[in-house]
């Protein structure tokens, strides 16, 4: 079965409930909903959390002042097209804008898609030469839209290009295709993903348990395998996996996966996506739940992304009470200590 394109096919498999509203979510973002992920939807679950990730809703059509086109800041530190240069030692290298599904929440909702701008041969040299020419960059992140959309020889070429800068040490893919369309890791693509001499980190977005399926898992054994370490990246998305159990068995699969829980992402301030956010608060009660359940193997950082492009910042539970005369201790199961100072 091919992958899932348009309101039609959604309503075909029985996924849409029929409302006005669809074709403006459709227009505003394009629809992919691969056979894999359609295998995990359970029909009979109005608020299945796989078909809510890829299906569009008629809530997409609501934006409140407070969202934004650029929820991120990309634009305000893109000094050349493709790379964002938000802090000194890394860049973001965005050669494409395609995905193997469309996530309804994509911090990048306005730019991905099939018409997405992917960078000309031209484009693409000019953002090597950027790298090239900035000796404090450290890390790449290769992003998009998802990298791993790349034939295995460009993306070859790409990783290859990469690591024969000499102050590159870091090469990080993000993608989402080993949960998603597990069939395209073949070996021709891992080894694409073996520079001779940097480090090659693999980061996986996934947001639920159920996402890793036999053959996902498969596919993220083949990278392990390959001596390729992955870290895991989860969005977290109010009706998909905002409950301590969920989060508990999504972050021991993707340990047991080898997969080292790195990121859990709060929610960005994007058009249309008010449905799936959910307040800060709640994700510091959940991370504070995770920590009494969860070995620190398995705990992500939970981070917020600040508006306008001045990067990540850490905005976990605070373990620390205020006290003049000692710190103050909260401890996993929420008991209060003294510690010297
Ligand atoms: S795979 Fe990543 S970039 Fe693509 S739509 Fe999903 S979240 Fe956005």
């Amino acid at each position: 079965m091919p992958t899932l394109r348009t309101l039609k096919a959604l309503e075909r498999e029985g996924l849409l409930t029929p409302d006005p509203r669809l074709a403006e979510a459709a227009q505003a973002m394009a629809i992919a909903l691969t056979p894999e992920m359609l295998a995990l939807i359970d029909r009979g679950d109005p608020g299945d959390p796989i078909a809510r990730q890829f299906v569009p809703s008629a809530a997409e059509t609501e934006v409140s002042p407070d969202e934004l086109a650029d929820p991120i800041g990309d634009e305000a530190r893109s000094p050349v097209k493709g790379i964002v240069h938000r802090y000194p030692d890394r860049v973001l290298l965005k050669p494409l804008h395609v995905c193997p599904v469309y996530c309804r929440f994509c911090f990048r909702r306005e730019k991905v898609g099939p018409g997405g701008e992917a960078l000309s041969a031209a484009e693409l040299e000019a953002a090597l030469a950027y790298i090239h020419a900035h000796p404090e960059i450290w890390e790449v992140i290769l992003t998009g839209g998802d990298p791993l959309m790349l034939a295995p020889r460009r993306l070859a070429e790409l990783v290859a290009a990469l690591d024969a800068i000499p102050h590159i040490g870091v090469i990080r893919i993000h993608s989402r295709v080993p949960i998603v369309d597990p069939g395209r890791m073949t070996d021709e693509l891992i080894a694409a993903l073996k520079p001779r001499r940097a480090a090659l980190w693999f980061g996986v977005h996934c947001n639920h348990p159920r996402e890793l399926a036999p053959s996902t898992r498969a596919a993220l054994a083949r990278l392990a395998d390959a001596g390729i370490p992955l870290m895991g990246q989860t969005v977290l998305l109010a009706g998909i996996n905002d409950d301590v159990e969920t989060l508990d068995q999504l972050m021991r699969a993707l340990v047991t996966a080898r997969v080292k829980p790195y990121y859990l992402h709060h929610p960005d301030l994007v058009r249309g996506t008010g449905h799936f956010r959910l307040s800060v608060d709640r994700g510091q009660a959940l991370m504070k739940a995770l920590r009494g359940r969860l070995s620190g193997l398995a705990q992500p950082t939970y981070v917020l992304d600040v508006p306008g492009g001045h990067g990540k910042v850490p905005i976990g539970p605070a373990y620390l009470g205020d006290d003049p005369d000692a710190l103050l201790i909260e401890d996993a199961f929420g008991e209060q200590h003294r510690y010297p100072r």
